[in-house]
């Protein structure tokens, strides 16, 4: 062994099936060619002024500068209990069923830490966001993958797990709306999961990164609204995505009392907190007008809207769906995911993301994000018009 292998819990993460892509893109870009990028899903709208404005100063108040309280500041706990009750109608004590985390991916993988042990399995979505199956791998543990199925609304058929996947699971990720598909939670299928997991005795996640950026009059409900949810579930709440937050790093789980205890339990040994200053400006956001989220969701909508008009003029059936900031198509016959994807940076030099990169589901589908100018899509779709058409 090298002194620098690392260890095998770490090559056991299967390669960044980007980098190939990437590769080509920084290629491209050097040879002078303008390339579009419509890979990344990150807000390209500055966080909202009034947040930016309660940062400045909660950063000048020293109250903010300790270590934070690793059980989050009472204004943040009360704020996000405020908020649950007001948007998703959900009681939530701030004293004991709400931690702040440093995004929604530290939580999840923290997770995996706090309840897999070797020979446990988390149950992923499939595609899904790619920590559902690293962080169980990180923690020793195995995954085994939903398949999302399109007649399902893409949700997954719960009745095909095998008995000994239900022995051995501790832990379900689910996400809706759902990236990368863009679906919104199928009727009754929250319900179907509460059942799941008291009879399996499985701790649901809910990846709840998209409720606030939805479109079309839809409003997405959280999953602790279900009957029962509390008593088997917490949900991973991002301000990420809704709010234009992504750098920020604000988050946090609620549910269930105690696998939020033992969530923190894990935590104090790993981190330290979130930036109190970080907090209270993710108080000004819950609690400020919703008026620039309903302009956010009318841009993506627009976008959405445009990018799905062009596929449909060069033959790819897609559908338009109701959340998420990502378009979920079908790639063109006789291509694979990453095939089409080539073809679309060597042709029109745009990237879009193959479906593959979200698991073996996701093969025969590709991704495109909303998050760029309304310029620079509208010029990607006419390439994409102009050379696939
Ligand atoms: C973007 C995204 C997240 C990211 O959350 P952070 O709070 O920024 O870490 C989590 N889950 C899904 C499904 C996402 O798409």
């Amino acid at each position: 062994m090298a002194l620098t292998d690392p260890a095998k819990r770490l090559r056991a993460i299967p390669p960044y099936k980007f980098a190939e892509l990437q590769k080509q893109v920084a290629d491209k870009r050097a040879a002078g060619i303008d390339v579009i990028n419509l890979g990344i899903g990150d807000p390209d709208y500055p966080t909202f002024p009034h947040v930016v404005e309660a940062m400045q100063a909660a950063v000048a108040d020293p109250s903010t500068h300790t270590y934070p309280s690793n059980r989050g500041r009472e204004e943040f706990r009360a704020s996000l209990g405020d908020f649950y009750r007001r948007r998703f109608a959900v009681e939530i004590d701030p004293e004991s069923e709400v931690i702040p985390a440093i995004g929604a991916k530290e939580c999840i993988y923290n997770l995996c830490f706090a309840f897999l042990d070797p020979g446990d399995l988390a149950l992923a979505s499939d595609p899904g966001y790619p920590p559902y199956t690293g962080g169980p791998l990180l923690a020793g543990a195995g995954s085994v993958l939903l398949p999302l199925e399109p007649d399902l609304g893409f949700a997954p058929d719960l009745d095909k797990l095998d008995a000994d996947s239900l022995e051995r699971a501790r832990l379900i990720f689910i996400n809706y709306p759902n990236n990368p598909t863009g679906a919104v939670v199928p009727d009754g299928f929250f319900e179907q999961v509460v059942e799941l997991a008291r009879e399996h005795q499985i701790l649901v996640v809910h990846d709840n990164a998209y409720s606030e950026t939805t479109y079309d009059g839809y409003v997405a409900p959280s999953f602790l609204a279900t009957p029962g949810a509390k008593e088997v579930g917490v949900e991973v709440f991002s301000l990420s995505k809704g709010f234009n937050m992504t750098g920020w790093r604000c988050a946090a789980i609620l549910g269930n009392a105690d696998a939020v205890s033992s969530y923190w339990r894990l935590k104090t040994n790993v981190d330290s907190g979130l930036f109190e200053a970080v907090q209270l400006a993710g108080v000004a956001a819950l609690e400020g007008p919703r008026e620039r989220i309903a302009e956010m969701n009318e841009i993506y909508a627009r976008r959405r809207d445009l990018v799905v008009g062009a596929l449909r003029e060069i033959g790819v059936g897609v559908e338009k769906r109701k959340g998420t900031i990502y378009v979920w198509a079908p790639v063109p016959e006789g291509h694979t995911s990453t095939s089409f994807a080539e073809l679309v940076l060597e042709e029109a030099a745009v990237v879009i993301s193959p479906g593959s990169m979200y698991g073996p589901s996701g093969e025969g589908f590709f991704r495109i994000s909303l998050t760029t100018t309304d310029e620079r899509i509208t010029e990607a779709v006419e390439r994409m018009r102009e050379h696939l058409g």
